[in-house]
């Protein structure tokens, strides 16, 4: 069993500016990466709002830079999954199993393990992923731009990402599998009082069709019914908005969590209901969503950590 200082999980933005932070306060940061290096902005195509990166810049690029700006500093990286965790509720040692087998007691640790956006679990989805189908339409948007592209989902998120959209393309579908918008008054007035947004109700995606990217999808309409049929749109784009669920399984029964399972932290800091225990990122985040918040509240979270250690 290791003893160390600061433990961080989680490889995206928020989990390697805990490390930079972290080391560059000499608390020889270990981070385990988790199931997918560099988070969820790996599934997105560029980045381009990234303060710092004129050009734009590959996501495997940016993480790479972040990943070894914490290298530099001396932050250990483990490669693997966090398998189960034991929180001292008073602050003491924290206990943390990789794969079932590396144990590590920690005196802070920063949780930074993100969310995942929801699929609908259709093959073609995944066949174009990174080539038509995504799941933010602030990230991948702008490569829309004059074209149509569809949103499914009928909540706050598919109405502000069809409003987002409708400002850079010439057309945006709703894809909606119920007779009504479940978003909040304002948000179905805005979305459909614009022009460009049609929503089409009580319609599933069955497949989405394209040589080698999305050029279209097959909906079918009010299935089950008499008047079942299926509809061809066309479209360059297809984006996913019916929810995100937070990585934080592993943190069900030892920290407090809202009731989508974000965790839950003291308003304005990353500060979670135990002593020496921090989240950040898009794991307590169910609002912004965004890497450089993400990476704002990672460094929060190592300065927190310090203050902690030097407390004690
Ligand atoms: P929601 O859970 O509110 O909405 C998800 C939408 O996706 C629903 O319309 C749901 O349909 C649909 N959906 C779910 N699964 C499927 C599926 N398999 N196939 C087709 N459609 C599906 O998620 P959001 O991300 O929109 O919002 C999460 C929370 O964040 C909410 O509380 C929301 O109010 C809040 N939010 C607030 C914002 C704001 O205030 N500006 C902005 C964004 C989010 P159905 O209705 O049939 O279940």
């Amino acid at each position: 069993m290791e003893n160390i200082k600061c433990l961080i999980i989680g490889s995206g933005p928020a989990g390697y500016t805990a490390a930079i932070y972290a080391a560059r306060a000499n608390l020889s940061p270990v981070l385990i990466e988790g199931p997918q290096l560099g988070g969820q902005l790996m599934t997105t195509t560029e980045v381009e709002n990234f303060p710092g990166y004129p050009n734009g810049v590959q996501p495997f690029e940016m993480m790479d830079d972040m990943r070894k700006q914490a290298e530099r500093f001396g932050t250990t990286f483990v490669s693997g999954c966090v398998t189960h965790v034991e929180l001292d509720a008073n602050g003491g040692l924290h206990t943390i199993w990789v794969e079932e087998q590396k144990l590590y007691q920690t005196q802070t640790l920063i949780i930074a393990t993100g969310a995942s956006a929801k699929y609908l679990g259709i093959e073609s989805e995944q066949t174009y992923r990174g080539r038509g189908v995504s799941a933010c339409a602030t990230c991948d948007g702008f490569f829309y731009r004059g074209k149509t592209v569809a949103v499914v989902g009928g909540g706050d998120t598919a109405c502000e990402e069809a409003a987002y959209l409708a400002g850079l393309c010439q057309k945006v579908y709703m894809i909606v599998r119920k007779p009504f918008l479940r978003a909040s008054q304002i948000m179905q007035q805005r979305v459909m009082e614009n022009p460009k947004i049609e929503v089409l109700f009580e319609c599933n995606t069955l497949q989405l069709t394209g040589e080698g990217k999305v050029q279209g999808a097959d909906l079918i309409y009010k299935k089950g019914t008499p008047e079942e049929q299926v509809k061809h749109i066309d479209i360059n784009g297809f984006f996913l908005a019916i929810g995100h669920h937070p990585n934080t399984k592993l943190f069900e029964t030892a920290l407090q969590l809202d009731k989508e399972g974000y965790i839950i932290t003291t308003p304005g800091t990353p500060c979670t209901t135990i002593p020496g225990v921090y989240a950040a990122g898009d794991c307590a985040d169910p609002h912004y969503r965004q890497a450089i918040v993400a990476a704002a509240s990672g460094c929060k979270a190592a300065i927190e950590a310090n203050n902690y250690l030097k407390q004690k």
